[in-house]
């Protein structure tokens, strides 16, 4: 394959040293550096390092703080505030979630609600953390304005990923996290930049007319999933990640933030369930292994995350590859001399 061939190992210090490079102290340079290697290491390009000149024009415009020190805030038994001051969401992330846990444990049901944090990440990352320690997670979060609601042309939602985690018996935690667009901004940006043309029903173009040509289609807007039902998904991850919180709705980011490939300021919510209080007891793990058991009788289905775990047993070993164009932007954003 072309390209530049990269460990992760060596991914991490390109990262690490063109964020601190760029403003971040240590924590929020190695918060930020984790998720790209996570993403990375299960073969998620389009979250991996491809978006660190996207976090580096975040910092460079002033809009996020690379030395941002995240305060954290029990504001009653079941909810517990961050607010990022500012900071690059990892961090935030990082410092919210054992407070979430020890909440969810403690009351059953708890939620984290992250406020003034700037986000480009996959959210599996953080409900598969919480789901390694037991817990079920639902994770929303809204950013710029990019997907129009049914039967509308103009952008109002977020691409507002949802993330659900659900601890297995053995093994890794089941995980889906999925876009509410048809599809990701992020894979769209990759088809442009790559020449590929988009399925249909993907996205329409700046007049509003259904495209297949992936730079119009990020010059446009994108669609939601299964129409008004997605539409609707994509409007409840406003309210939760927006309204509920005091964020930004998706729509006002776009409004106050400059259209230069940096994030825009949002919200992100997390909700962790302790399976083990809900009057089952311990009964709720076998159940829920035989229900898997059951699904995956069927010839044809596989559970969410099976394709990231088969990559996380290999690229560790192999290494990835990036293109030689992004190599260069990443040294040239580090030599900041
Ligand atoms: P995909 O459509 O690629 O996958 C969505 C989910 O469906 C994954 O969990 C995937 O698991 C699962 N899946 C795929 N195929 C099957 C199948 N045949 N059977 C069962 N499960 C399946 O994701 P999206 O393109 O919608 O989103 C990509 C990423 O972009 C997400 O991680 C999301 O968080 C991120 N994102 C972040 C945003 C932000 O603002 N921070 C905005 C929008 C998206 P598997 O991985 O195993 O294939």
């Amino acid at each position: 394959m072309a390209g530049i061939h990269l460990t992760l190992e060596a991914a991490r210090g390109l990262s690490v040293s063109c964020l601190t490079a760029n403003g971040c102290d240590d924590d929020n340079a190695q918060a930020v550096t984790e998720v790209m290697i996570k993403a990375e290491r299960d073969g998620c390009t389009s979250h991996g390092i491809f978006r660190l000149p996207g976090y580096v024009k975040t910092l460079r415009c002033g809009r996020a703080d690379g030395k941002a020190v995240p305060v954290v805030e029990r504001i009653s038994p079941a909810v517990v505030r961050v607010d990022g001051q500012n900071c690059l969401a990892p961090l935030a992330l990082d410092r919210g979630r054992q407070p979430l846990i020890e909440a969810a444990r403690e009351t059953g049901i708890a939620a984290l609600s992250l406020v003034r944090i700037f986000h480009m990440a996959a959210l599996w990352p953080e409900v598969e953390a919480i789901a390694e320690d037991g817990l079920c997670a639902l994770a929303v979060t809204s950013s710029r304005a990019l997907v129009a609601p049914a039967g509308g042309t103009k952008a109002m939602f977020g691409t507002n990923p949802m993330a659900f985690g659900w601890p297995r018996r053995d093994g890794p935690p089941l995980v889906f996290d999925q876009a509410v667009s048809v599809m990701a901004r992020g894979e769209v940006m990759i088809a442009a930049r790559d020449g590929h043309a988009l399925p249909e029903g993907v996205a329409l173009d700046a007049d509003g007319n259904p495209t297949t040509d992936a730079q119009a289609a990020v010059d446009g807007v994108l669609l939601p999933f299964g129409g008004y039902k997605g539409s609707s998904i994509g409007m409840m991850i406003e309210l939760l990640a927006a309204g509920l919180i005091g964020e930004t709705f998706a729509y006002e980011t776009t409004a106050n933030t400059a259209d230069d490939g940096g994030a825009g300021r949002g919200g992100e919510v997390i909700i962790a369930i302790a399976p083990n209080r809900f009057g089952d007891g311990e009964g709720w793990l076998d159940h829920s292994e035989a229900f898997f058991a059951e699904m995956l009788k069927q010839d044809g289905v596989r559970l969410p995350g099976g394709r990231r775990h088969a990559e996380r047993a290999r690229i560790p070993k192999e290494g990835f590859h990036i293109p030689g164009s992004l190599h260069e932007k990443i040294l040239a954003l580090t030599n900041t001399e």
